[in-house]
């Protein structure tokens, strides 16, 4: 049968293409049949989870997302669990991805800004251990910071610093300044040429391989070259979040399962579809 001719159901949501594949997941374009709501949704096989332990990790990804709320993070909207799938929805991006590879997990929007969409490798300042350092290994390994790997703790906001400062740069170069995880101890990347003098000293000032002197972000906003044209995001902060509904898609319960169906089209519709894609 023509593949075109099935739709993959799933709750309220009707399937759509596959917008991209990362590592335990597949992200399909859906639409909410009760609002016409266009979503991405993350598919994740629960044997696959279990199998590699990520249960935990794949909880606190989610869990991250709904915490944050930001106009620069993709929004979580629910999460659903069948028998043997568990289902994100999430808010959907429609620019794409801000280069192929890198860097990867930033997604923009219809209007130019840009969104964070994966948490998979995150930790909260919920997680600090006693001595008020995080310890979790984790960020996307381009753009993490040389404290985090060396591993004797680190604070989550001073290497976040780090990430971002690598992503300014690639901004602006058009490629990374470092390579991955072993590279970036060694201080002294070249910033580019064409970058302005204020560019450079910012740069230079995030990407400082020691936490205790790189610039704060007190400093990046009152740093001349940051402030040009800034201006800050709108967003009320939500402080009222419950993750119950996270517990019950990761439970054994049955009682909040969603129904996945496929949908035939009679062929009459199949021609209809073919028609309209003709059409656009
Ligand atoms: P993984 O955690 O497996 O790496 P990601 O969350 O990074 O998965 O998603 C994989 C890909 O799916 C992304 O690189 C992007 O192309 C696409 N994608 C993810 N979330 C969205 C979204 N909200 N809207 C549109 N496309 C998305
Ligand atoms: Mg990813």
């Amino acid at each position: 049968m023509n593949k075109n001719s099935q739709r993959m159901r799933v709750g309220k949501y009707e399937l759509g293409r596959t917008l991209g594949e990362g590592t335990f997941a597949k992200v399909k374009f859906a639409k909410n049949l009760e609002t016409g709501q266009s979503v991405a949704i993350k598919v994740l096989d629960k044997d696959k989870i279990l199998k590699h332990k990520m249960v935990q990790q794949i909880k606190r990804e989610i869990s991250t997302m709904k915490l944050v709320k930001h106009p620069y993070i993709v929004q979580l909207l629910e999460v659903m669990a069948s028998k043997t799938k568990i289902y994100i929805v999430l808010e959907y991006v429609t620019g794409g991805g801000l280069f192929d590879k890198i860097p990867e997990n930033l997604l923009v929007d219809a209007n130019g800004n840009l969104k964070i969409s994966d948490f998979g490798f995150s930790a909260l300042s919920q997680q600090c251990r006693a001595d008020g350092l995080l310890h979790t290994t984790c960020g996307t390994p381009n753009y993490v910071a040389p404290e985090v790997i060396n591993d004797k703790g680190y604070h989550g906001s001073t290497a976040d610093l780090w990430s971002c400062g690598g992503i300014l740069f690639v901004l602006m170069a058009g490629y990374l300044p470092f390579n991955g995880y072993k590279k970036i101890n060694r201080p002294g990347f070249t910033c580019r040429s064409f970058f302005s003098a204020g560019a450079r000293r910012l740069i230079m000032g995030i990407l400082d391989p020691n936490p205790k002197t790189r610039i704060t972000t007190e400093k990046i906003y009152q740093n001349n070259w940051f402030k040009k044209e800034y201006s800050p995001p709108k967003f009320e902060k939500d402080l009222d979040i419950n993750l119950d509904d996270i517990d019950a898609v990761f439970s054994e319960s049955t009682d909040y399962m969603v129904t996945e169906e496929k949908d035939i089209m009679p062929p009459a519709m199949i021609a209809f579809e073919l028609l309209s894609l003709s059409w656009s």
